[in-house]
C-alpha cells in the first residue's frame, strides 16, 4: 500500500493519519499525432503524480495523491474522432468541488498537477482566491524541466506528441508507443502575421494546423531522455510538494 495514494489506502490507515498537502492529476484524452495513445496526458500526469508523491514522502512528506481527472478542454481537437472534451466551466466546477472537499476535511494546501496545455487552469485560482482556505497551486509539469530541453532534445519546442512528450511515454509505457507511425508533426502557419507572432491568440484548431495531431517533431525521442526529465520533474516537484507540507500558514504565506 502506498500511503500517499489514496485509491489505494483504507480507512483503517487514513483515520490514524493527517495529509498535508493534496495533488490533483488532470489530463485529456485525444489523438496525440499517430503513435501516442489517446489517454497520453492522463497516464503520463498520473504517472508523475504518484512518483512526485513517493519522493515527497522519501523526504518526509504527508501528501495525499487524489485520482486522476482523466479529461480536460479539447473543443479544439473535436475534429479528431473519439476526443473527449470537457467545457473549462465544468473542470472549474469539478475541481471546485474536490478543493471544498479536501478542505472540508481539513487540507489547507493543494497543487493541482496539470499534464495538458488546453487546461487553462490560473484563471480558477484566481476565481477561488479568497474564498477557500486551501493554498491552491497550479503546476504544468512539462514546464519544469523546460531549461533542460534545448541541449538534451534534437527537436525542442513542439508542444503535443513532440520529442519531449514522446520520451517521457517511451520511458513510463513504452509496449503503449508505436513511434514507427508518428509523421513528423509539422504545423500550417495562418495567413495572420499576428496569429503567427503570437500577439492575436486564438483557439487553434487543431484539425487544420496538424496533419495528424501532432505539434512538433517526435522521431528523436528515447527513452533515456525521457528518463532525464522525469528525474528532473520527481526531484523538483517532489522537493516543493515536501515544503509545502512542512509549511505552516500564516497571515503571509506564502511569503
Ligand atoms: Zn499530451
Amino acid at each position: 500500500m502506498k500511503p500517499w495514494k489514496l485509491l489505494e489506502v483504507n480507512y483503517n490507515f487514513v483515520k490514524n493519519y493527517s495529509y498535508e498537502v493534496a495533488v490533483l492529476p488532470i489530463g485529456a484524452t485525444e489523438p496525440h499525432n499517430l503513435h501516442l495513445p489517446y489517454g497520453n496526458d492522463a497516464m503520463t500526469t498520473e504517472r508523475i503524480g504518484d512518483l512526485i508523491c513517493e519522493r515527497a514522502h522519501q523526504l518526509g512528506a504527508k501528501a495525499a495523491l487524489l485520482p486522476c481527472i482523466p479529461y480536460g478542454v479539447d473543443s479544439n481537437l473535436m475534429g479528431f474522432p473519439m476526443t473527449i472534451s470537457l467545457n473549462p466551466s465544468t473542470v472549474d466546477i469539478l475541481i471546485t468541488d474536490i478543493v471544498r472537499s479536501i478542505e472540508a476535511h481539513g487540507i489547507r494546501k493543494m497543487v493541482i498537477l496539470n499534464g495538458h496545455g488546453g487546461n487553462g487552469l490560473k484563471n480558477l485560482l484566481r476565481e477561488l482566491y479568497g474564498k477557500t482556505e486551501v493554498f491552491l497551486s497550479l503546476v504544468d509539469w512539462w514546464k519544469v524541466p523546460s531549461d533542460l530541453y534545448p541541449s538534451l532534445l534534437d527537436h525542442p519546442g513542439g508542444d503535443h506528441a513532440e520529442e519531449m512528450e514522446t520520451s517521457v511515454a517511451l520511458c513510463l509505457y513504452p509496449e503503449l508507443v508505436e513511434l514507427d507511425a508518428a509523421d513528423e508533426g509539422a504545423v500550417k502557419t495562418s495567413h495572420f502575421e499576428a496569429i503567427n507572432k503570437g500577439w492575436a491568440q486564438i483557439t487553434r484548431p487543431w484539425h487544420l494546423i496538424t496533419t495528424n495531431a501532432g505539434v512538433g517533431n517526435p522521431k528523436k525521442a528515447d527513452a533515456q531522455k525521457g528518463k532525464i526529465i522525469l528525474d528532473a520533474v520527481v526531484e523538483r516537484i517532489g522537493q516543493y510538494l515536501f515544503e509545502l507540507s512542512e509549511a505552516e500558514i500564516g497571515d503571509a504565506f506564502p511569503y
